[in-house]
């Protein structure tokens, strides 16, 4: 028998606050309006979570128009939504409930103050990601700037005088402030979110893989293919020493021959992905070898959001 694996579990993983208030949101609107209730778009990008939740009774949409009964309250994802969305639900008469993660919402605001105040935004993130869909429909169109890398400042058009950026929450942290140098070059005084919007999850996530990525030989994120964090995470590994990174969704098959050879691997989760993801993960390689795990710590988190009122018991 070869010597035993070594795994290193970075921890903080997996849910994030946002997360788990949108999923106990959708429990506990089963709970007071009983079933069916919609979801327009996935709550969470982790299709084990919206598996769960549409066996207990959960129909999920891509737009209202799809909702077939218009009596029945419809859920907004963690992601966030457009102004629009707001607006058609309350011209068609549907009942609404936010899941929208606070730390999103606090970007909205960002960005209506900012327009308020006469900056021309910039936004940094990923083009066609719902939260970016969300956040640039905060403002009427041509109003928010998209960019998503160095190359784009240089496209950028400028019609107002004062300029500012805000950014996604799910971003990689170095890449981002690659382009939050490049475009206080370009533009010396541009106006700074107070606090980053890169949230809290993202950062601490991202930090713990950095701290351990250059001991392992392979590194495993569990998470689903459309979870932005979750292919940061993957990044961040390979940035940092981990050639063999890997996100580890549905489809995923294990390399076994890599386990096979490798003293040490690396395991992590983004924000979307439950616990029991990583769970089975642990025991397929444990079925390839003997492992030892060691969860590797960087920071406690203690952060929690309250539900929106009309789900709150008191
Ligand atoms: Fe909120 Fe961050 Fe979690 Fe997104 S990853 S839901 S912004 S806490």
């Amino acid at each position: 028998m070869s010597e035993d694996l070594d795994i290193l579990l970075c921890a903080p993983r997996g849910f994030c606050a946002g997360v788990d208030r949108a999923v106990e949101i959708v429990e506990k609107s089963l709970q007071k309006f009983g079933a069916p209730v919609y979801v327009r778009h996935e709550i969470v990008h982790n299709k084990h979570v919206v598996q769960n939740l549409e066996n207990k009774g959960v129909i999920f949409v891509d737009e209202l128009d799809e909702i077939e009964d218009k009596t029945r309250p419809v859920i907004f994802s963690a992601h966030g939504v457009s102004k629009k969305v707001y607006e058609d639900a309350e011209i068609k008469n549907i009942q609404f409930i936010d899941a929208t993660c606070p730390l999103v919402s606090k970007v909205h605001r960002e960005a209506e103050l900012l327009n308020k105040q006469g900056y021309q935004i910039i936004l940094i993130g990923h083009k066609n990601h719902p939260e970016v869909i969300g956040t640039m429909g905060q403002l009427p169109a041509g109003e928010v700037t998209l960019i998503e890398n160095i190359e784009d400042i240089k496209n950028i058009k400028l019609n107002k005088e004062k300029i500012a950026y805000i950014t996604q929450t799910t971003l990689s942290v170095d890449d981002t402030k690659d382009i939050i140098d490049a475009l206080k070059i370009e533009f010396p005084n541009i106006k700074e979110p107070i606090k980053s919007d890169i949230c809290y999850a993202t950062t601490n996530r991202q930090a713990a893989v950095k701290n351990i990525a250059a001991k392992c030989d392979v590194f495993f994120v569990v998470g689903s293919q459309q979870s932005s964090n979750s292919k940061r995470l993957v990044e961040v590994a390979k940035k940092n020493g981990s050639k063999e990174s890997y996100l580890v969704h549905q489809e995923f098959k294990l390399p076994i021959d890599l386990i096979k050879k490798s003293k040490c691997i690396g395991v992590s989760s983004g924000a979307s992905a439950p616990e029991v993801l990583v769970d089975r993960l642990i025991d397929q390689i444990k079925e390839i070898r003997n492992i030892k795990v060691q969860d590797v710590e960087i920071i406690k988190e203690n952060v929690e959001f309250k539900l929106p009122r009309e789900l709150r018991e008191n």
